[in-house]
Order: C-alpha cells, then structure tokens, then sequence
C-alpha cells in the first residue's frame, strides 16, 4: 500500500535518526535545518500543486564538507575554515538540490581530504557504524559511515587517491569514483586539482547511477569539465551485462593482501563468470610505482594549492602576531594539522628548484606509464576488477602514528586518480567478524555505464533501489 508523507516530515525524521544515531558515529559536521526544510517545504508545495517532482524529490543526502555551501560552514575539516561561510554552492550541490534532494548538513572527513581513516579531521575521527572501535575509512569517512548508518540516504564524497571507494568499501556501501572530468569540481575545496574528483556514496548500484546522472555533465565554471553527453546511466543497469571481458590483474592480488578480502573479492569474480563474463588475466606492470607517484603529484599540487590559507583571505587568522609574515606563520602553524604540514613540506621539497626535474616530473613520467597500462589493458577487456583495500576496516589507532603503513591503504585505488579512469567500489562479502569487503570495478575513460552495469552482475542483492 502506498504510504503518503512530506519531504518535511521525512527531513524531521532524519533529524531525529541523527540525533539518535550519530552521537557514537560523528559522520555530521554541521547541520543545515533551516536549508533543509526550504527545500523540503518547496517540494511538499510543488507535490501539493500536482507539479511533476523531479528525479531526487525529497531524498535527504550529506556533502562532505570538502564541497562549499551558501551560508552553510564549511571546514573541510580543518581548524583554519572553521568559521568559513562560503558565499556560493559547489555545482554538484547546486545540481542536486535543483534535482529535488535535501541537503541535511556536512559530512565530516580527513582535514583536506587528506587520510585514509578519518582520523585526521580537526573535529574529531568517525568510527565505523558496523564496528565502532574501527575506522569508517577516508577520507570521504562521514560520507560512507551516514549512509551505512541510514542517517543520510545518499551522500557525496571526494576521491583523489582512493577516498570515495576506500571507505565504502570499510563501511559495506556503494562508492562511484567518475571518470576526472565527468563532474564539475567547482566549490570543490582544491586538495591536488589534477586528481580530484567528486562522486557519489550510496547503499544501491542503481542509486549511485541516479546520483551521477543528475551531478555530471559540462559546467562553463570548471574548464576541466568534459563535455560528454550524460547517459541515462540508471536506465543503461537495466540492460543485462552479456559477454564483457573483466580482466583481472596479477599485480593486484599479491603481497599484504588479506586473505578473507581474496577469497570474498573471488566469489565476487565467480559472479561474474556467472553472469557470462570472461575473466581474463592481465598485468598493469608499473602498479609497484603508484603510491610514491602518487604521494609525489598529490604532496606538490597539495602544497599550491594550500598556499591560499594564509589568515589574510578567510578562515583562521592568528590573534597574536605583530607582523605580517608572523601573522602567516602563526596562522597556518595553528590552523593546519600534523598531517596537512606533512603534505605541505614534502610537496614544496619536491617543486623545489634542484629537486623538481628529479622528483615531481619524474612523478610525472610514471604517471604516463600507469595510465598506459591501463589503455593496454583496456584493449582486451572492457572492465578490470580488483580488491578495493588490501584489508577490511582496520582498528582507531592502529595506524595512525605510522603514516606510511596508512599510505599502503590505498594501494588498489590510487592507480585509477593517476590514470583519471572511473572506479566503483561495491560490497562483495564479509569477514568472518562481520566486516564488510569491497570489490572494485574500474572502466575506460567515461564509461561509467559498463562499471556501473559489472558492479550491479556483483551486488545483484535482493535490496532494492531507496529513491
Ligand atoms: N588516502 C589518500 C591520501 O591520504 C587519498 C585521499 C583522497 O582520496 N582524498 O591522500
């Protein structure tokens, strides 16, 4: 039987669950009530007048406070945008709004999107909804935790080296990382620009379809967005995935991967061979190169980037300094984090004259060489498939003081940001503690279609679609 409700009493009644649920998790930075019920106050109008509603009508969703908001803060979470109200929106945030959804509040996350935990965000970690002494992952942590937890229906996230998939894969949801270009990164808050990219987080393959339908597409703000024709991604899941090639690669399955996330990632391969696929094997030879290429690009646009918080512009100024370039140091000294000045000083050692040609262009090189694997690859097969992380959420503190065992996180997703490919990450299994594994699908530039459609032969779950 059909239930009738407003969009003001769903939103009321996600306040509520958030109020009741999120005190343990700390996936909410901020609220936006009062934005949340205009909107919500709009769609009931527009439902009340017979008005066709639009393809998101009503559906309460979280933005990772990397993305800014009109007249809602936004820190990214770090202490130096702590009392930042930005003056315009994010387009993705623009576009979903526009779609009908309801923006409930921030999403907290790793200071710059920085980490792989959630451990580095100034206001405190996000423990996992699944298992709270464990990470939610990250740094896109508060995006995946709200909607394992079912205080957010759908949330965006940010991936520049792992940070959509990563943590969906260690909270049991669905992260899709587009293709870099397919979403317009304006009002996104800059970690490295040439790797950045924002996607959705959703419980369902078909959601996330929906959610990327209505964020992609050209936008004249961001130069670097394609203009590409948007399909109809959800209608495009509906057709069967018949014959692909799925490759899966040798390099992918070695050293440090956690037995259980092998035999879990297996059977999701077996589904696959299920559904008619062909599993090929294939070699991506320079993934051995992908975390210091990557640590090298990301550490340099990073340190550029991060150059503009400086205590003059917006955000934290220091109160105590009596001249100007004090006023600089102190300023960034306090606002900044540990890890954040990690990034800062390795990324302008590497620009550094002397030292460029030697580490940052190298970088460079390598990453031709990992994008060209992946174009060998894709001649034989349509889609790769991988594990997500080489373990299941690890514990709080576990890694934290070792940043780089924190850095091998990423291992199997970093490779796609360098090579600007799509990537999903869609849960395949369990550990035998109840901890969820996720399988990752990646496709060639802009066929979002194909990994969206091989992920759904994987998920294929009873559970259907929330919008
Ligand atoms: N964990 C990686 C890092 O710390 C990736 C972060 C991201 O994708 N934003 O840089």
């Amino acid at each position: 039987m059909a239930k009738e409700f407003t969009a003001s009493s769903l939103v009321e009644e996600f306040y509520k669950r958030i109020q009741l649920d999120d005190q343990g998790v700390h996936a909410y930075l901020t609220l936006s009530e009062d934005r949340a019920m205009q909107q919500a106050e709009r769609i009931d109008r527009m439902a009340a007048a017979g008005e066709a509603l639009p393809p998101l009508a009503g559906v309460p969703v979280g933005i990772k406070d990397v993305m800014v908001t009109k007249g809602v803060r936004t820190t990214a979470g770090s202490k130096i945008l702590e009392n930042f109200i930005p003056p315009y929106d994010c387009t993705a945030v623009a576009r979903l709004e526009a779609a009908g959804a309801i923006v409930l509040g921030k999403m907290n996350c790793d200071e710059f999107a920085m980490g792989s935990s959630n451990e580095n965000s100034a206001y405190g970690p996000v423990r996992n909804p699944r298992d709270r002494s464990r990470v939610p992952g990250g740094s896109s942590g508060g995006s995946a935790a709200a909607v394992a937890a079912g205080t957010a229906v759908a949330t965006l996230g940010s991936d520049t080296g792992g940070s959509i998939r990563q943590p969906a894969s260690f909270c049991g949801v669905v992260g899709l990382m587009p293709t870099y270009g397919r979403v317009s990164r304006y009002g996104l808050i800059a970690f490295a620009s040439s790797l950045d990219h924002i996607g959705p987080l959703t419980r369902t393959v078909k959601d996330a379809a929906i959610m990327l339908r209505v964020i992609a597409g050209r936008d004249p703000m961001d130069s670097t967005s394609a203009d590409v024709p948007v399909p109809a991604y959800e209608v495009e899941l509906t057709r069967a995935v018949r014959g692909p090639k799925i490759g899966v690669p040798r390099e992918y399955v070695g050293e440090g991967l956690d037995p259980e996330v092998r035999a879990a990632v297996e059977n999701g391969i077996a589904k696959l061979r299920e559904a008619g696929c062909e599993i090929v094997p294939i070699s991506l030879p320079h993934t051995k190169y992908a975390i210091p290429t990557y640590y090298v690009i990301a550490t340099a646009e990073a340190s550029a980037n991060l150059a503009r918080y400086d205590g003059v512009r917006y955000g934290y100024r220091s109160k105590d300094a009596r001249t100007l370039s004090a006023m600089y140091r102190k300023t960034r000294d306090e606002g900044f984090g540990a890890e954040v000045k990690r990034r800062i000083m390795l990324g302008t050692y590497a620009l550094s004259s002397g030292y460029y040609d030697a580490y940052y262009l190298k970088a460079q090189r390598v990453r031709t060489l990992l994008a060209r694997d992946f174009e060998e690859a894709f001649r034989k097969v349509d889609a790769i498939v991988t594990p997500t992380a080489p373990t299941p959420a690890f514990r709080l503190g576990e890694k934290a003081d070792d940043p780089l065992s924190m850095y091998l996180a990423d291992i199997y997703t970093v490779t796609a940001d360098l090579a600007g490919i799509p990537g999903i990450s869609v849960p395949c299994g369990q550990n035998s503690s109840g901890l969820p594994i996720g399988l990752q699908v990646l496709g060639r530039h802009f066929d979002e279609g194909t990994v969206l459609r091989v992920a759904e032969a994987v998920f294929r779950s009873p559970e259907r679609s929330t919008f």
